[in-house]
């Protein structure tokens, strides 16, 4: 009953959605379907390729609503750089792809627009398309995964900020790829956490993503985090000595932490798949350890959280976005405030109907860790996680961190396995019936679908997931389920990276 209209039409156009029975209307991988009139018509080296753009990156043709009632009704005056670059380079928008609410999520049921269902939901048996439980498609790029693989576009945009790329490809069986951070231009972008905050790539092969890699990955000015070209060029001089087809003298480093308990026994066969065909390919295994690996995932929550609380303030029914008017107070104080709005029940009244169960939770957790009494316990006590991370990660590779070369720790660098790339699983398990999806009073499962994907993300690297079915599989589980597995690099190495997962894919 107290549901705004507005979301009352985004409900209805989702259960109308849901109950069409061809596979690309019943996965809700669209909210805005572009108009085919207005496609571009621009000459450039993407002519050709059809793009879903994740719902929290700014197109001025096209609604953003961020998956969220606070947007519901937002069209965003100007384009975000990584469209405008791919607008200009000829390629063309199929619409605006589901998400979780302003990326806070890992299985893409906290949107407005309802779940996305992974199109692998269908199943041929016997020459007919037999359909199964519904499962999630995995989040907060949920959206552009499913539009991927239910063949609704060449390639998609999706940003990641703990693992929103990698764990959607995992679970809907594409590539995903997450940047190095700062590569890509985050103009545009809405903000969840500034410093994690990544644009990338979704697409069915790694010769996609490279195609639209090399027009989006640009030094932009209006990114007052985007890297200077001159690191970015030190980073790539310091991995281009490979011979492309040989992974002679390529070092893959398979971290012992990444393999949790939690695990479930379908992902590791993909992942000792791949290790075979790396060795088969000539190159060599090394066993490392990265201990501060467990203490990852409280970090990045309350880092994460910290930085979207901030965020998030801008959402104040003042200046842009729903506005909930309470009804003027006849009541109390003096007569000159009667019949008046206290501009603080404008505020309240907006954010408790706009924003979504998680988001409020975030905002919530997010404030509280940075109160004066708390933020030494918390926020300054995951930053030093972050750094130690960091630190685990420059002590394997071989080739120093091009952004803060002087921060290595010395002690260590005789002992330096001198790994080129770590090699992982991306996800602990395919991906989840959606019935059994936690809702936001549920326990932090959610949550630990994520802890393989944020250390990376900590310490800004870059990370290819590439999907590997667990076709061998005759448990209940896995069947034919897509799994991920992660190439991860030291910053600034994806063009290599992106070479190397090409040719082992
Ligand atoms: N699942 C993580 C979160 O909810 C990561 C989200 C993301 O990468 N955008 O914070």
């Amino acid at each position: 009953s107290c549901t705004p209209p507005f979301l009352r039409r985004c409900i209805s156009v989702h259960s109308e959605a849901s109950q069409g029975r061809d596979k690309k209307s019943s996965v809700n991988a669209l909210v805005y379907v572009a108009n085919k009139e207005n496609a571009a018509v621009i000459q450039g080296p993407l002519n050709g390729v059809s793009v879903a753009i994740k719902d929290n990156i700014c197109t001025a043709s096209m609604p953003t609503t961020c998956s969220s009632g606070m947007l519901a009704d937002f069209t965003s005056p100007y384009d975000a750089t990584v469209v405008d670059l791919l607008q200009n380079a000829g390629a063309h928008f199929v619409g605006k792809a589901n998400c979780d609410e302003f990326g806070m999520g890992s299985l893409n049921t906290y949107s407005i627009h309802g779940p996305v269902i992974n199109p692998f939901q269908s199943k041929l048996d016997k020459g007919k398309w037999v359909d199964r439980e519904q499962r999630s498609a995995g989040g907060s790029s949920g959206g552009s995964a499913a539009a991927v693989a239910a063949g609704m576009c060449d390639a998609a945009l999706g940003t990641d900020t703990g693992g929103s790329i990698r764990l959607p490809a995992s679970y809907c069986g594409v590539v995903g790829y997450k940047p190095s951070y700062g590569l890509i231009s985050r103009h545009g972008v809405v903000s969840f956490a500034d410093s994690l905050d990544c644009v990338g790539i979704l697409a069915k092969d790694v010769a996609t993503v490279q195609r639209l890699n090399s027009v989006i990955s640009a030094f932009d000015p209006r990114d007052p985090t985007a890297l200077p070209v001159e690191i970015r060029r030190k980073a790539y001089d310091a991995y281009t000595t490979r011979t492309p087809g040989s992974f002679e003298g390529i070092r893959f480093g398979i971290p012992q932490e990444y393999f949790p308990s939690e695990l479930s026994p379908t992902a590791l066969e993909p992942t000792s798949r791949v290790l075979e065909t790396l060795k088969s390919l000539g190159g060599t295994l090394v066993p490392v350890s990265l201990p501060s690996t467990p203490y990852a995932l409280s970090a990045y929550y309350v880092i994460a959280s910290a930085e979207a609380s901030s965020n998030m303030a801008r959402y104040d029914g003042v200046q842009y976005g729903l506005k909930v008017k309470p009804e003027p107070s006849a009541l109390e104080g003096d007569a000159s405030n009667r019949g008046k709005v206290d501009i603080r029940d404008i505020y309240a009244q907006t954010r408790s109907t706009g924003f979504g169960p998680e988001v409020r939770k975030r905002i919530l957790l997010g404030t509280y860790a940075l109160r004066a009494d708390a933020f030494d316990n918390y926020f300054q006590q995951a930053l030093r996680v972050r750094h130690l991370v960091r630190d685990d990660f420059n002590r394997v590779f071989r080739v120093p961190d091009a952004r803060f070369e002087e921060s290595i720790p010395v002690e260590t660098d005789c002992n330096s396995p001198d790994i080129d790339f770590l090699v992982h699983p991306t996800a602990i398990c395919p991906a989840p019936l959606l019935s059994e999806a936690p809702n936001s009073q549920g326990s932090l499962d959610t949550y630990v679908q994520d802890v393989l994907t944020v250390p990376a993300s900590l310490a800004g690297l870059p990370a290819v997931s590439l999907p590997v079915s667990s076709e061998s599989d005759s448990g209940e589980r896995g069947d034919g389920w897509p799994m991920g597995v992660s190439i991860v690099g030291q910053w600034g190495c994806d063009e290599t990276l992106l070479n190397v997962s090409r040719e082992l894919a």
